[in-house]
């Protein structure tokens, strides 16, 4: 390679982050796997939990344990002022204006579809665009498709470039007074592009559309403000930022919650209700009909003031480095091409390497110990788009570490060279 020699020096990593004691938070980092210590690449998918978010959840069972909001009790006043403190910090955490503009739901898959299904059915007509990107998530896709056949609306994407960042002109171009919904992610999940969002925003509601930005991967690793932001609506999934399974948000503005039916009816989203008819509760309680995930979003709560306590700009700073590093030095490994080299990037390098199907990449870091996502992410638009159907995807959290991706290096120059 004419690449050259692997120098770091000149990265400035300003760790903030002090790596070993971070590490020691997790306990699942201590596990061995095929005879070698774990190496969770795999952090786009989902994030592992520390002590304190496992602890929480158990504490919840064990003292708070209750359903929420009905009852006279003190376990019933326990539960809902943990479940609502969990919305006080979610609100705080993004910024929003209000906990009552913070929905619970499953993650961002039920995210997206609950904006689809309400807002999307009451203001999406026949003719209406709904603009998504080419790096869409199918969780941004097939919700959207959805509403389209329903209502006969037409979907439009923006396009990338080589390096897989969008064409903000072609953007431009796709606005018009037909356009009622921008529906665009943050962080690709696939390349780790990241998306010019203010700009999008910005630019879709001078069209007088609505704007979602799918925070899935975005949060993890940077800063979000939804005062600055401005969307309309924001939605995220607890597990990718440390916190459990089976809790999402979704955020959306006083303005459009207030005017958007609810999607599921049942308990708990009702004032009152006779056999002639139901009035709903105001938002956000009108969103979430039946028992929720109390104990998981109590557990994202504690999983977010843990990140408020590393530092999501120290976060931030520490995984750039670990991107650039990685990246240096997956560049120097003969016949691996990467996917994806937009300038803006966060925590995700994916590629494929001559010789190898993605999978068998994938199965023989596993050996190693190591743990990569190999396949399309759920985002086949944004591969075919590089004439591919799968990558290799090592992502990272802020307990990954410069050793661990000399490792995975390490192994990648090995199959390189047992290629040919
Ligand atoms: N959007 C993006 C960008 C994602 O990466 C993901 C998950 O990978 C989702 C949406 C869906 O998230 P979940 O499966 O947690 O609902």
């Amino acid at each position: 390679s004419s690449d050259p020699p692997l120098d770091v020096d000149f990265l400035d990593p300003h760790p903030g982050i002090d790596v070993n004691a971070v590490r020691r938070n997790f306990p699942i980092l201590s596990e061995r796997v095929n005879g070698y210590p774990l190496v969770w690449f795999d952090n786009a998918a989902t994030t592992q939990k520390p002590q304190v978010v496992i602890d929480r959840v158990s504490y919840f069972y064990e003292h708070e344990n209750s359903n929420i909001h009905r009852a006279a009790h003190t376990l019933a006043a326990r539960s809902t002022d943990a479940y609502e403190r969990a919305r006080d910090i979610v609100a705080r955490f993004i910024g929003a204006s209000s906990a009552e503009d913070i929905i619970f739901v499953r993650g961002a898959t039920e995210a997206i579809n609950l904006v689809a299904q309400t807002w999307g059915r009451k203001n999406i007509r026949e003719g209406d665009e709904i603009v998504l990107s080419h790096l869409e998530h199918h969780a941004n896709i097939v919700p959207w498709q959805m509403l389209a056949s329903e209502t006969g609306a037409v979907i439009k994407v923006i396009p990338v470039d080589d390096s897989g960042q969008l064409l903000m002109g072609e953007y431009t171009k796709l606005l018009s007074d037909r356009t009622k919904l921008v529906s665009v992610t943050h962080v690709s999940n696939a390349l780790g592009t990241v998306t010019p969002v203010h700009a999008i925003v910005e630019e879709g509601h001078r069209a007088g559309a609505r704007i979602l930005i799918d925070g899935a991967q975005s949060v993890p690793h940077t800063k979000v403000d939804m005062q600055s932001l401005g969307a309309d609506f924001f939605v995220f999934s607890g597990h990718k930022i440390f916190g459990p399974t089976g809790i999402g948000v979704v955020y959306g503005t006083e303005e459009v919650l207030a005017d958007m039916p609810p999607w599921q009816g049942g308990g708990n989203m009702i004032t009152d209700v006779t056999f002639e008819r139901s009035l709903y509760q105001p938002p956000p309680g009108r969103f979430e009909a039946g028992t929720g995930n109390i104990a998981d979003a109590v557990g994202l709560g504690a999983a977010l003031e843990y990140v408020e306590r590393i530092g999501i700009d120290n976060i931030s700073r520490y995984e750039h480095f670990l991107v650039e590093y990685a990246t240096a030095a997956m560049k120097k490994v003969p016949g691996l091409h990467l996917v994806g080299t937009a300038a803006q990037k966060a925590s995700v390098v994916s590629f494929v390497l001559d010789g190898y199907e993605p999978l068998e990449v994938g199965k023989a870091l596993n050996e190693k110990g190591i743990a990569v996502r190999a396949g399309h992410h759920c985002a086949q638009p944004i591969l075919r788009r590089f004439g591919l159907e799968a990558t290799v995807r090592p992502s990272f959290a802020f307990y990954n570490t410069c050793e661990e991706i000399d490792r995975m290096v390490a192994a990648l120059h090995q199959l390189s060279a047992d290629a040919g």
